[in-house]
């Protein structure tokens, strides 16, 4: 009887020792991933691959903070449900910190006379609901600084538009649908100015998501030199809001940053 049981237990052991450790992937894990994802993207963090999330003053918590103080939450430098509902919400892919910059202050246009282009469509609308949401965003801007923009159909415009899907060569891949919609690049030669859409977003002239007017509006203030707003009712607010976009005027924060 005893060496039965004796038996019965190597099988065990042996059963055991038969499967490799699983490492542990529990939420808390793939919170703290996707939350070190958002702020390598839009505050600059770097990991250097190693992970901090646990340890308190931490770069993590650091970041964190700094995250958490951007949006207006509590801060704690600790990863919590409040911090991550925000992480989840949809929004704008440039970053929420100042990028390195050779001249100092907000870069600018040389001339007050810009041309723009849209270089493709998104099959998701007519092509004329397009042309009159991406006119209706650039007149936000005209009608309240000393700018026109003057289209062009073909060649090189100051602000390229268009849509793209995935990885599109400029170092800032989409992510598929929701998350990260759109990007803009500041004012400059080159890609400086141009503005992309992403493709696999569902884009629309109406209140569903995601309004192509309101998106155009806020990529335009980066491709004019605007950078995030923390003020939660700008135009500027790194979010996607949903608002009506029919009753949108351009809010007193957007405007003094502008101007
Ligand atoms: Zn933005
Ligand atoms: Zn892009």
């Amino acid at each position: 009887m005893q060496s039965l049981a004796c038996l019965l237990l190597l099988c065990c052991a042996a059963a055991v020792c038969a499967f490799p450790a699983v490492p542990e992937a529990g939420p808390e894990e793939t919170d703290i991933q996707r939350a070190e994802a958002y702020l390598k993207r839009y505050y600059a963090f770097d990991t250097d691959g190693k992970h901090f999330a646990r340890k308190n003053a931490s770069p993590f918590s650091e970041k964190l903070s700094q995250m958490q103080e951007f949006f207006g939450l509590k801060v704690t430098g600790r990863l919590n449900s409040e911090t991550l509902e925000v992480m989840e919400k949809p929004r704008c892919g440039v970053s929420d910190v100042a990028r390195y910059s050779i001249t100092p202050g907000r870069p600018v246009w040389k001339t007050n006379d810009l041309t723009y282009r849209i270089v493709n469509y998104t099959p998701d609308m007519a092509q004329a609901d397009v042309d009159a949401l991406i006119l209706r965003a650039f007149n936000v801007w005209a009608d309240v600084t000393p700018l026109t923009f003057t289209r062009l159909y073909e060649g090189t415009a100051d602000i390229q538009i268009s849509f793209e899907a995935g990885d599109h060569g400029d170092n800032s891949p989409f992510d598929g649908p929701d998350g990260f919609l759109a990007h803009a690049f500041e004012p400059g030669k080159g890609i400086g100015g141009d503005m992309h859409f992403d493709e696999d977003e569902h884009w629309t002239k109406g209140s569903e998501r995601y309004n192509l007017f309101l998106v155009a509006a806020h990529e335009l203030g980066h491709s004019l030199g605007l950078s995030h707003s923390t003020d939660p009712g700008a135009l500027m607010f790194p979010t996607y809001a949903s608002i009506d976009p029919e009753e949108f005027s351009l809010p007193q924060d957007d405007i003094n940053g502008i101007q």
